[in-house]
C-alpha cells in the first residue's frame, strides 16, 4: 500500500545499519522526537526472613511505604484535576481506591507476622495471589488489571527500598526533551512521563485497554504501544522518535529521517494559544465538498474538535464512563458530562452513541452477559435489549436532558435488524413520555441514528434508512464481521484489508443504496479507515461525502482530500 503523505519515509530508502524501526499499534496519535528514557525499574526484590522482635518495625515500614505512595498518587490527582482532564482523574481515583483497600493491606501485615516475611516479599505474595487471579480469566479487561496491581506492588517496593539513581531523578533531569520507553503499561510511569513533560511513550506492552493506555489518551502523549523487542533495541540516551500517526518507532534514526520528520511534526501541530477558529471545510480538487467531523473517545477531547477545526462530532463514544470507572454512572453524572461536551463543541452538532458494551470492551461483572465469544454475544445495543433496557433509558434521560439548546444526534450501535431499530425508538419514546411527566424539559430535535457495522445491516441499510435520521458506517467492526477476523488478533490481521474487493463491493453497495433513496448525505464513515489518508480517495470515489476521523489526522485528511479529482473517477467494484 502506498504511504499516504505524512507517511513515514520509505523503509527502503532509510534504513541503514543503526537505525531500527519498530512497528506497533498506536494508542494516542501524535509525533514525539527525543532522548530514550527507560523506565521499567530493574529492582530485586529482597526476600528474607525476619526474626520475631523485626515484625512491628517491618509492619510499620510497609505501612510508612503506602502512605508515601498514596501521597504521590494524591498529588498526581491534585495536578491533573488542575488540568480538567475528566476521564483521567477518574482513573486516577480508582487507582487511590485499590491503594486503599484494608483487605489488601491486612493480609501483607498479617504474612508478615506469621510467615515471618520481610515486607516487600509478603507484598510479592499478596500481589502475585491476586495478579494470577485476574491472568487466569479469559477477559482482556481483568487481565489488563493486573498490569495495574503490579504497578503498585512495583511502587511501595520502590518506596521501601529507594534506590539512589531512579528513572524518576533521570526524568526529571533538564536537557533533551525525554521519549520514555518501557516493558510495561503502568499508570504510574505514564504520570510520571506526563509530570515531567515527556515528548512520546514508547511500550511493548499490547494492553491497549489498560488505565494506563486510557491516561496516555487523556493526557494527548503520542504513545505506541505492542512494540516487540522495544526494550533490547533502545537504551537510555538513544535518540528516538515515535511516530504515533503511524505506529512506527525509529531508534537512533539518520539525520535525513530526523530531518522529515521534524517538517513532519510541524505540519501536524496545531498552535496551542490560537482561539479555536470556525470549521474549515474541505474540499476536492474538482470542488466536491466533503464533510470532515471526529471521532472523539472522552470528553476531554472535545479541544481537539475545535483546534483541529472539524465541522462537529460524528462519534462521541460514551462506554469511557462505564470502562475507566467500572461503574455505571448515574443519570446526574451523565448529564453534567454531556452537558459540558455540548456547550464546549460551540454550536457543532455531537452525535453520541449509547454504550457499546461487550466485544472487546468488556467490563468486571460483564461475562454473563456477553456469553462464551463476546463479539458475537450480548453486545452493543443487545445488551440493551436484551438484558439491561434500565442503563439505555438513563442513558437517553440524560442525552435528552443535556441537548436542551444543542444540536445531538444519538447514535445506536450493533444494530442488526431493522427491528433492532424499532426496539430501540420505542424505548426512546417510552423515554420522552416519562420526561414529560416529571416536567423535565428535554431535546425534542434530538436526531436517532443506527450504526452500519454487522453485515446483515448493511445490506438492510435501506429499511433501516426508512427509520432513522441518520447512519454511521462502522468500518472496524463490519470488516471483522464480514471477513469473520477478530479485529485485535494478530494472527488474522491480514484479513483486516480495508482494501478486500469484496468490502468495497459492501461499502459501495451501502453508499448507492443511499443514493437511491436520496439520503447519501445522512451516510457518514466512522471507522478507523476514514483516519487513513491515503484510503480517503478509495472512500471518495466509492461515493461517501462525509467522514468521521481522528482529530489529529484533520490536516493530513483535508490534504488528501483536497489533491482527488473526482471526475471521471467513480469507482464499480467488482467481485470476481
Ligand atoms: C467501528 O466499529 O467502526 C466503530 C467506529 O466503532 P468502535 O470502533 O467503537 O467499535
Ligand atoms: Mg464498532
Amino acid at each position: 500500500m502506498k504511504m499516504n503523505e505524512n507517511g513515514p519515509p520509505e523503509d527502503t530508502r532509510f534504513k541503514t545499519e543503526n537505525e531500527i524501526k519498530l512497528k506497533g499499534t498506536t494508542i494516542c496519535p501524535g509525533i514525539g522526537i527525543g532522548q530514550a528514557q527507560v523506565l521499567d525499574p530493574e529492582f530485586i526484590i529482597p526476600r528474607n526472613e525476619i526474626h520475631k522482635d523485626q515484625v512491628q518495625s517491618e509492619q510499620q515500614s510497609y505501612s510508612e511505604a503506602v502512605k508515601t505512595v498514596s501521597d504521590h498518587l494524591h498529588e498526581h490527582i491534585e495536578e491533573v484535576h488542575a488540568g480538567s482532564s475528566l476521564s483521567s482523574s477518574l482513573i486516577l481515583k480508582n487507582h487511590e481506591a485499590m491503594l486503599t483497600d484494608e483487605q489488601f493491606h491486612k493480609e501483607v501485615l498479617s504474612r508478615i507476622s506469621t510467615e515471618y516475611k520481610n515486607a516487600a516479599w509478603a507484598l510479592e505474595v499478596e500481589g502475585e495471589k491476586i495478579i494470577a487471579g485476574l491472568e487466569a480469566s479469559r477477559s482482556p479487561y481483568l487481565m489488563s488489571r493486573a498490569e495495574d496491581i503490579r504497578d503498585l506492588v512495583a511502587s511501595i517496593v520502590d518506596a521501601l527500598s529507594p534506590t539512589p539513581e531512579t528513572y524518576k531523578k533521570a526524568l526529571r533531569k533538564n536537557g533533551e526533551p525525554k521519549v520514555c520507553i518501557s516493558g510495561n503499561l503502568f499508570p504510574s510511569s505514564v504520570m510520571e512521563a506526563r509530570r515531567f513533560h515527556s515528548v512520546a511513550f514508547a511500550t511493548e506492552s499490547a494492553a491497549l485497554s489498560s488505565h494506563a493506555a486510557i491516561l496516555l489518551k487523556g493526557f494527548g502523549i503520542p504513545a505506541i504501544g505492542g512494540l516487540r523487542g522495544l526494550r533490547e533495541s533502545a537504551v537510555d540516551g538513544d535518540q528516538v522518535i515515535v511516530d504515533a500517526i503511524n505506529g512506527v518507532v525509529i531508534i537512533r534514526p539518520e539525520p535525513e529521517t530526523v530531518k522529515q520528520y521534524i517538517t513532519l511534526k510541524q505540519e501536524l501541530e496545531v498552535p496551542e494559544e490560537l482561539p479555536p477558529s470556525p470549521p474549515i471545510s474541505a474540499r476536492t480538487k474538482d470542488g466536491t465538498n466533503v464533510r470532515l467531523v471526529a471521532n472523539i473517545n472522552n470528553p476531554d477531547q472535545i479541544h481537539l474538535v475545535l483546534q483541529n477545526r472539524l465541522e462537529g462530532v460524528g462519534l462521541f463514544r460514551t462506554e469511557f464512563f462505564v470502562l475507566e470507572t467500572e461503574n455505571f454512572p448515574t443519570e446526574q453524572e451523565q448529564y453534567d458530562i454531556y452537558r459540558r461536551v455540548f456547550t464546549a463543541a460551540d454550536g457543532r452538532r455531537v452525535v453520541t452513541r449509547t454504550f457499546d458494551i461487550g466485544g472487546d470492551k468488556q467490563i468486571a461483572d460483564l461475562h454473563y452477559c456477553t456469553g462464551q465469544n463476546p463479539a458475537l454475544g450480548v453486545r452493543g445495543v443487545r445488551r440493551h435489549l436484551l438484558r439491561r433496557p434500565d442503563e439505555i433509558q438513563t442513558q437517553l434521560c440524560a442525552i435528552l436532558r443535556a441537548a436542551v439548546g444543542f444540536p445531538v444526534g444519538i447514535l445506536i450501535p450493533m444494530i442488526t435488524t431493522v427491528d433492532d431499530i424499532r426496539e430501540v425508538k420505542r424505548l426512546f419514546e417510552n423515554v420522552k413520555e416519562k420526561l414529560r411527566r416529571e416536567n423535565k424539559p428535554f431535546s425534542e430535535e434530538i436526531q436517532i441514528g443506527a450504526m452500519i457495522e454487522v453485515p446483515a445491516a448493511a445490506i438492510s441499510v435501506g429499511d433501516i434508512l426508512a427509520e432513522v435520521d441518520f447512519v454511521n458506517v462502522g468500518t472496524n467492526d463490519l470488516l471483522q464481521y464480514f471477513v469473520a477476523a477478530d479485529r485485535d488478533n494478530d494472527a488474522v490481521l491480514m484479513y483486516e484489508n480495508f482494501e478486500n474487493k469484496a468490502f468495497l463491493w459492501l461499502l459501495k453497495f451501502i453508499i448507492d443504496r443511499a443514493a437511491e433513496l436520496g439520503k447519501e448525505n445522512n451516510v457518514t464513515i466512522c471507522g478507523e479507515v476514514a483516519s487513513h489518508p491515503e484510503l480517503v480517495p478509495l472512500l471518495l470515489s466509492l461515493g461517501f461525502r462525509s467522514l468521521s476521523i481522528t482529530p489529529t489526522s484533520a490536516k493530513s485528511t483535508r490534504n488528501a482530500i483536497a489533491n482527488t479529482d473526482l471526475r471521471g473517477s467513480s469507482i464499480k467494484p467488482t467481485v470476481d
